[in-house]
């Protein structure tokens, strides 16, 4: 299926990044140390006047960090890593909520690493849409080191799992003696119904079908961790994707455009995150993910043709 241009108003708010940039954002930003079962975490969200938007959390397992929160907790971020000892952080993938502080960190002697496709992503930041600036911030240009296939972790050794489909770039941590897995954002919840338009469900199906085959107690989802049962959540998001693309198909096949099947199958519409992102985010980019596959951002491929 040929990739097609995103359109216009995407790429109008990506065009306009550099004014985003500049301007304040009405927000402020949470950081809060909490414990996630064994593990120490901190906790991150931006609020927008005083309405709290989606907590983000980095993890912290003996020296080493995994993925670095928002940019505009950066004191906190490093506060938080130097008072644990941390230094190592391993990122998960490039998006800013995931990357924010990867910068700050290198710059306080932390070691930050990622995979090369993730380190081209954020050597030279991309324009970000209008929401994105809101709700997570754009962070600094960084240039984290290479990430092995294999990695210790708290004198544990932890596999780099490639888990493509949210992202090009996403990995996750698969700790096979503990029984951990720190996922990035595979699973998110049980019952996703919002995808952002470069979002490759078939991809994001294979990356599934591959951790539920682990046996995964521990999930430390970037935003929805859990402490137990993380393969039986991984797997029921798996069938519930898989229900989800048999309706698609058989609605697709009845003739049905991706807006009504969004209608058929009684998926999510006009909720405020899919109006905030003018439709990157929607029930009909999931749909239409399913039957034509992601539509590629230009500026993640030209990042990732480049050297570096
Ligand atoms: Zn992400």
């Amino acid at each position: 299926m040929p990739e097609r241009p995103a359109p216009r108003p995407y790429r109008t708010l990506v065009a306009i990044d550099a004014l985003w940039s500049a301007l304040p954002m009405p927000v402020r930003t949470h950081a809060v140390p909490v414990q996630v079962g064994p593990v120490a975490a901190l906790e991150m969200y931006r609020s927008v006047l005083g309405r709290p938007l989606m907590k983000v959390f980095a993890f912290r397992v003996g020296r080493t960090l995994v993925d670095t929160g928002l940019t505009g907790a950066s004191r906190a971020v490093v506060d938080w890593a130097r008072a644990g000892g941390a230094a190592h952080a391993i990122l998960t993938h490039h998006h800013e909520d995931h990357a924010g502080n990867a910068h700050a960190l290198a710059e306080a002697g932390v070691s930050v690493r990622a995979t090369s496709a993730t380190r081209r992503l954020l050597q030279r930041p991309l324009p970000l849409p209008f929401y994105e600036h809101l709700a997570w911030g754009k962070p600094p240009a960084a240039s984290p080191d290479l990430l092995p296939t294999r990695v210790e972790i708290d004198g544990e050794w932890a596999e780099v799992i490639p888990a493509p489909g949210h992202c090009v770039d996403q990995v996750c941590l698969w700790m096979p003696s503990r029984g951990w897995c720190f996922s990035g954002d595979v699973f998110l919840s049980e019952r996703v119904r919002l995808f952002r338009r470069d979002e490759d469900f078939a991809a994001t199906v294979s990356s599934l079908r591959q951790l539920a085959s682990l046996p995964i107690e521990s999930l430390f989802c970037a935003h929805r961790p859990r402490v137990a049962g993380g393969q039986a959540a991984l797997r029921a998001k798996l069938d519930h994707l898989l229900e989800l693309e048999a309706q698609v198909r058989h609605f697709h096949a009845l003739g049905h455009p991706p807006a009504v099947i969004v209608r058929d199958l009684r998926l999510p519409r006009g909720s405020t995150f899919e109006r905030l992102s003018l439709g990157d985010a929607s029930a009909e980019n999931l749909v239409r993910s399913v039957l034509f596959g992601p539509r590629v951002r230009a500026e993640v491929q030209a990042a990732l043709s480049a050297g570096g």
